[in-house]
């Protein structure tokens, strides 16, 4: 503390006490608490001043300074009382023989009465302590202090007028004995004692200049150190004192927060207090505490914290125990530390912050600290959490978590060296389909059915995931590619049963690509792509199965993707062209009609077969504007020949599902003035894999123009026979791969008798394709095929008018055809 700064403000304040305490103490009353705000206030010597009576603290305060000063004075009553009765009894005792017999009861009875109005006073001091006191009171202790001096300082008067030198004596040493112990009694009033002090120091120093007695400035010096120190201590005494109070105060204020925050905790439905001795183990529980525990006062007891955050059977849990003992035995201080406690059967979690205690000593006694229950709360964020990683269609985990948890699980493995992690990539079929013909709620119904399918198969196995629209993703381990290629096979063969909605049956179908870390050194990225590829290729090759990832996958796609862009380059650009191919009349061995094949010159590559870029257009979504254009020109050419009876054009699976495909067709037509009785299209098989109920009514549309159908490729599906019953076609086309069994020897004719034969059964033309050999000619002749087509006859030309002139050569020759005559067409079904 720097006091010598204050040096100039301890003096005044003190001579001020000294010299006019009871003006002082008016002044002091009277300066409002509204201006309490004094330059004093935040300096050292606050507590000094405060000791004096300036109101550096608010109001409220020094009322309890105050009655803390006088309540030390009055403690120290009986003592003071004592000390009176004594030293008057004394003094009258001595007194009776020089003093006037009158003075001295006078004096001995105005002692009495003060001490008697003294002694009531501290008794009702002793009934009821004071809390509070104004400056009144204190202006009356000074008062009080005033009048006993007073009558104190008679003593010495008397002693000087009627005493001689023993008288003398005694009555120094009582005056001295009364300014030092009423100095000290007062001591906590400065005021007062100040009074009291200069009341007996004058009257003392009085007597001694004008007492008879030889160097009288020795016993006054005396005296007036004695009345230095006096004032000295008792200024200092005052000052901790009041140093004392405020300190003690301001704790117990501090003290009275912390218990307000306590209760306010306590008053917390979700909060509550809790504690530990040096041995851990759970005390002072509070009810909150044991009935959020759930357990009784006697079973917390026999606890440890840690027992009850060991209580939950769940790993998060036992890892939160263990944090928890952790920071226990380290003595540290923790907050928001989250543990799972069983109350009563119910999962619980609490949030607890806690420091450890220590008692004056520094001897560690326990902890101490808050708890709360946020198991609301934690269920409220993992709902939260759970709709932000779920499928909200199907339930199922989505995307983002999906990817997160792959992350997760190949982390997992790299740390552990397994590579069995494998990533399932599933697409659905004809989910499309389902959607365009049924409407979103029968395709949501779909995806529902297929997520629960997919659950069934893959729990404990795999984690599963809707990526949006009609993919699924799924992530397991399986230690070998067998055992891969089984799940996967079990996933298409799960969504390959027949879904029930709305009392109708919907067969959709997957098709799942797959890869597994041990093959690739990856990411989750290349396990994606790879994943993605292999899906790719099983769609392209079939759908309706799954496909593992094989590295030279990887080329081709790149490959396929650099034709993509090149196809719609040539498409966009004009580059694209057609061929006609003669199909020539059996029995005439007349060109009648003529397939339309695209061509495409690709500037690199050379001739690209539509068998490679037709798939590629399927996929890049570009064979519906390439088919209307091939169909066309198709119609605009085969227009200016009318020598071809027909001209047939060839429509993908992708082109017959197109909703619009009637109107497209319809509208070539009229363009182009071509009558749809001379257009024959031919599809195959696939289209019907991919139908739900259009392509019956989609086929009689095309009909009802005069268009004739034909079935392609057929017999190199597995259910040729099957469609042939189920469609109302005009024509089959024996596939090359039929005609080419046909040996010089006329052997592997059976089959192709037999097609034959069904189909003029309901009514159905044949024409067989990739003719190249005279014996095929005379054989299919021979077998009654209506129409042949292959290189034999001509192969696909720019210009139709080319085709037409077929060779000829000793056709009269030749075995006659079987084939019927102008049959007349019936119907399949009409059998
Ligand atoms: P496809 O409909 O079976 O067409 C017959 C294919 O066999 C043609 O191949 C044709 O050039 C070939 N071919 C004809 N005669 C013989 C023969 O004697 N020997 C041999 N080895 N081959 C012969 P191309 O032109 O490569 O067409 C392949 C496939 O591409 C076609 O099979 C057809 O499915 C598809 N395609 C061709 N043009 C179009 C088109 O404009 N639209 C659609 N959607 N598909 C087309
Ligand atoms: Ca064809
Ligand atoms: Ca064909």
């Amino acid at each position: 503390m720097r006091l010598a700064a204050h040096w100039k403000t301890i003096l005044q304040v003190i001579l001020l006490a000294i010299l006019n305490p009871a003006r002082q103490i008016w002044r002091l009353s009277r300066r409002s608490t509204r201006r309490k705000v004094l330059p004093y206030r935040k300096t050292p010597i606050r507590p000094f001043l405060m000791a004096f009576g300036y109101p550096v603290v608010d109001e409220a305060v020094m009322r309890r300074v105050r009655a803390a000063q006088v309540s030390n004075v009055l403690r120290l009553t009986p003592l003071m009382i004592a000390g009176n009765l004594i030293n008057a009894m004394a003094l009258v005792a001595v007194g009776f023989a020089a003093v006037p017999i009158g003075l001295v009861l006078a004096w001995f009875l105005a002692v009495a009465g003060i001490l008697f109005q003294m002694a009531l006073q501290w008794r009702k001091f002793n009934r009821r302590p004071i809390e509070q006191a104004s400056a009144k009171v204190i202006a009356r202790a000074v008062r009080h202090a005033t009048i006993l001096s007073a009558v104190w300082a008679v003593v010495p008067v008397a002693a000087l007028s009627f005493g001689d030198v023993f008288e003398f004596w005694v009555s120094s040493i009582v005056t001295i004995g009364m300014i030092c112990g009423g100095g000290f009694a007062l001591a906590t009033v400065p005021q007062a004692a100040f009074r009291w002090l200069l009341v007996l120091y004058s009257v003392g120093v009085a007597c001694l200049v004008t007492a008879d007695i030889p160097q009288p400035w020795v016993l006054i010096t005396l005296l007036t150190s004695f009345a230095l120190i006096i004032i000295g201590s008792v200024a200092s005494t005052s000052w901790l004192f009041t140093s004392n109070f405020l300190a003690e105060s301001e704790l117990r204020q501090r003290g009275d927060l912390i218990s307000l925050m306590m209760n306010e905790i306590e008053e917390k439905d979700s909060d509550w207090l809790w504690e530990t001795n040096a041995l851990g183990r759970i005390s002072n529980i509070s009810i909150r505490f044991s009935t959020v525990a759930g357990r009784s006062f006697k079973e917390l007891r026999a606890m440890q914290i840690t027992d009850l955050a060991s209580s939950l059977n769940l790993p998060e849990a036992h890892c939160a125990a263990e944090t928890l003992s952790a920071a226990i035995e380290s003595k540290s201080a923790f907050r928001a530390l989250e543990i799972g406690v069983d109350v009563k059967g119910e999962e619980r979690w609490w949030s607890l912050a806690g420091a450890p205690l220590y008692d004056d000593q520094g001897t560690f006694c326990g902890f101490r600290g808050v708890g709360s229950d946020i198991t609301d709360v934690r269920r409220a964020n993992a709902l939260i959490t759970q709709l932000a990683e779920q499928d909200s269609l199907t339930g199922i985990a989505n995307r983002s978590w999906f990817l997160n948890r792959s992350e997760e699980m190949l982390a997992e493995q790299m740390k552990s060296g397994d590579k069995s992690l494998t990533l399932f990539l599933i697409d659905l079929d004809n989910f499309k389909v389902v959607n365009d013909t049924s409407g979103h709620p029968a395709g949501d119904e779909l995806l529902k059915q297929v997520a629960k399918r997919f659950t069934s198969i893959s729990e404990g196995r795999t984690v599963l995931a809707r990526f949006g629209g009609d993919e699924f993703a799924a992530l397991g381990s399986f230690a070998s590619d067998e055992e891969a290629q089984a799940f996967a096979d079990e996933l298409v063969q799960v969504a390959r049963k027949p879904f029930s909605i709305c009392h109708r049956e919907f067969a959709v179908g997957a098709t799942v690509g797959f890869t597994r870390l041990c093959n690739a050194n990856g990411t989750v990225d290349d396990l994606m792509r790879e994943a993605d590829i292999a899906l790719y290729k099983a769609k392209e090759t079939g759908r309706g199965r799954a496909l593992a990832f094989a590295e030279e996958m990887q080329l081709e796609v790149r490959e396929r993707r650099e034709l993509e862009t090149d196809l719609r380059e040539a498409f966009e650009n004009g580059k694209l062209d057609v061929e006609f191919q003669p199909i020539v009349d059996a029995r005439s061995g007349k060109v009648i009609s003529s397939e339309v094949l695209v061509r495409w010159q690709h500037p690199q590559r050379g001739d690209v077969g539509p068998d490679v870029f037709i798939p590629i257009a399927e996929h890049a979504g570009l064979i519906l504007p390439l088919g209307a254009w091939v169909l066309d020109k198709a119609c605009r050419i085969a227009a200016r020949c009318p020598d071809l009876e027909t001209v047939a054009v060839n429509l993908s699976a992708v082109q017959f599902m197109d909703p619009n495909l009637v109107e497209t067709i319809s509208d070539v037509l009229m363009e182009t003035g071509f009558p749809g009785e001379r257009l024959v299209l031919e599809i195959t098989e696939s289209v019907f894999l991919k139908d739900v109920g259009s392509a019956s009514d989609k086929l009689q549309q095309l009909k009802d123009m005069g268009i004739r159908i034909a079935l392609d490729d057929f017999g190199t599906g597995y259910s040729s026979l099957l469609y042939l019953r189920q469609y109302n076609f005009d024509k089959i086309k024996i596939d090359k791969s039929f005609v080419d069994e046909i040996g010089e020897q006329s052997e592997g004719l059976a089959i192709i008798s037999a097609i034959i034969a069904l189909a003029h059964n309901i009514g159905l033309e044949v024409t067989a394709e990739g003719v190249e050999r005279q014996f095929q000619v005379d054989a299919l002749r021979t077998l009654g095929c209506d129409n042949l087509q292959g290189y034999y006859f001509g192969r696909p030309n720019a210009d139709p008018m080319k085709i037409t002139a077929v060779r000829k050569e000793a056709w009269e020759d030749r075995a006659p055809s079987t084939a019927p005559g102008n049959r007349k067409r019936v119907t399949a079904g009409q059998d």
